[in-house]
């Protein structure tokens, strides 16, 4: 029975909501640091320096109460609608901004994780993996990202 309960949770819920809830199952296991606005713009730039890429700007907006933060990729910046923000709010919007696709499918959660494989930590990678496939979210195998 509860099998078959999840599996009609997982038809009837969207690959998007499963991507928030999957993050903020990691966010609540592994929570990722708290950064200022100024913080976050010199950490993207440190990012932006090592992935070869021109340096995003972070700036704050007001927004839909629907979303923290929106990426708009063709003018390479990122609104966030709080003065302080999580690393993983950011390099999810990063992941937005690098990605071809501008969804939340595999393109996108192959890249996020290895974002957060190489500017936050291994552990936190293996933890985001194991929430999106826990999500039924399906995404290329961890051993591979992290040889990347
Ligand atoms: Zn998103």
């Amino acid at each position: 029975m509860g099998n078959f309960k999840s599996a009609q949770v997982d038809v009837t819920t969207s690959e998007t909501q499963r991507t928030y809830t999957a993050e903020d199952a990691f966010e609540l296991e592994l929570p990722t640091r708290v950064l200022s606005l100024t913080e976050a713009n010199n950490w993207l730039a440190m990012i932006a320096e090592t992935e070869g890429i021109d340096s995003p700007l972070v700036f704050k907006s007001t927004m839909s109460k629907n979303y923290d933060a929106l990426a708009l990729p063709s003018d390479w910046c990122i609104a966030v609608r709080k003065s302080k923000m999580t690393q993983l709010l950011l390099l999810h919007e990063m992941a937005h901004l690098l990605c071809v696709n501008k969804n939340h499918g595999p393109e996108f959660r192959n890249e996020l994780v290895r974002l957060v494989r190489h500017h936050i930590s291994f552990p936190h990678a293996a933890a985001l993996h194991k929430a999106y496939t826990d999500n039924n979210l399906t995404l290329i195998s961890f051993s591979i990202i992290s040889k990347n």
